[in-house]
């Protein structure tokens, strides 16, 4: 077998991000380890045979402030702008969200309207983002009335069917994604970027671990080629490895659950292929309240591809099960504290192995959108790099 310095499990964004620098900056050999029978992760998409381009694990709508992260995945796509816009259906009636100035007006008289904005603004100032869960702690009843009516009427049952607990314990950071904008911008993300990889997330990807000193193998069970010595280095495929290994998967399966299960939200996804043009006027259509799924994307707006038919996809939020092929991906991790703390203890059995960087969304159990995934991946490939140069 040939020598690695360093084994990657996993071929998302972060696997690819680190695969990418550790051939190109140290000229190290990497083999990368995927699961599943393809790379690019939950981000993997395609055509279909109408030329429309679905993402085969929900929508990703890529958008991001740092600069840097636009920079580096600019070096391998090129990108059609897309602001992507949501609309929620409440009480018949489909409201922009984020819910913003324009929602308001939507669902309130307009004279209440408009002095329900004016005490919005004098509190918090044209064009903030105020997160629904301290809009709920104001002091001003008319204040009040508008946090109510958003967050029974978005949230409470989303946030319920969405990540399986109350919404009280689930962490604020969760619903401040989806704060309350105080202007008239429909756009979901505020971000200064806002762009779609012109030829797929796929072909981004393969082009990332398109380096000669990078070997992809696919199909993998990577748990079952290494051994973690008990705090005593590790092992792959039998003989003891000196290498790095940057691992991308859960750190519950690879410490072999021995502190119990993290938990994991999971979805279903049921893609449909209807037989006219347009579904929905918009990508996204969210259902807070009255069905079991919580949302449906029409996925031909997003690089606006035409075709007499269109793709939709509805998303089923589900209880991960890792024993049920129907519902063993795990989507999102579950962020209460209990969990977090379980994870912390998973977390501290990784020190003991100082080859091993645990990275991503999985790894870290955070909430990371992709431009987050990049960005960690670029400041870990930037440690590596920096500690090898300098000889430790
Ligand atoms: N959310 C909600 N109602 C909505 C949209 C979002 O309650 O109509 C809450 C819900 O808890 C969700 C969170 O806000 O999980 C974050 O939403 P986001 O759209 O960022 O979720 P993602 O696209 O990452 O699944």
């Amino acid at each position: 077998m040939q020598d690695y310095d360093a084994i990657i499990v996993g071929a998302g964004f972060s696997g690819a991000v680190m695969a990418e620098q550790l051939a190109s900056e140290l000229d190290w050999q990497i083999l990368v380890l995927e699961q599943r029978d393809h790379v690019a992760g939950n981000c993997h998409d395609g055509k279909t045979r109408d030329g429309i381009t679905i993402h085969h694990y929900g929508p990703h709508l890529f958008h991001t402030s740092k600069q840097r992260v636009w920079e580096y995945l600019s070096r391998f796509s090129e990108w059609k702008p897309y602001h992507h816009k949501v609309l929620a259906e409440v009480d018949g009636c489909r409201i922009p969200l984020p819910f913003n100035l324009n929602s308001l007006r939507m669902v309130f008289p307009a004279d209440r309207a408009l002095e329900l904005e004016r005490k919005l603004l004098e509190s918090y100032g044209k064009d903030s983002r105020v997160s629904i869960l301290t809009l709920r702690e104001a002091g001003d009843p008319d204040l009040l009335e508008v946090a109510d009516w958003i967050y029974n009427r978005v949230f409470v049952n989303y946030t319920a069917r969405q990540w399986g607990v109350d919404p009280e314990d689930i962490s604020p950071d969760v619903l401040g994604r989806v704060p309350v904008v105080l202007s008239h911008d429909d756009r979901y993300f505020q971000d200064v970027y806002q762009a779609i990889p012109l030829s797929g997330y796929t072909r981004m990807i393969e082009s990332m671990l398109d380096h000669p000193n990078i070997t992809v193998q696919t199909n993998q069970q990577a748990l079952s080629r290494f051994e973690l010595v008990d705090g005593n280095g590790i092992r792959f495929d039998g003989r003891p490895f000196e290498g790095s290994l940057i691992y991308t998967g859960m750190l519950d399966e690879l410490f072999g659950y021995c502190h119990g299960e993290l938990p994991y939200r999971s979805l279903k996804f049921e893609f449909e292929t209807l037989d006219y043009p347009y579904f929905q006027s918009n990508t996204t259509v969210n259902y807070p309240n009255e069905s079991t799924f919580t949302r449906i994307t029409e996925f031909k707006h997003i690089l606006q591809e035409h075709s007499d038919r269109t793709v939709i996809v509805t998303e089923y939020p589900q209880e991960y099960d890792r024993q049920d092929q129907r519902k063993n991906i795990p989507y999102y991790p579950v962020f209460t504290a209990e969990n977090q703390r379980r994870y912390d203890r998973y977390r501290s059995l990784a020190t003991a192995y100082p080859q091993l960087t645990a990275l991503g969304r999985l790894a870290e159990y955070r909430y990371l959108n992709m431009d987050d995934a990049v960005d960690n991946a670029l400041s870990a490939a930037d440690k590596l790099i920096t500690g090898v140069r300098a000889g430790c």
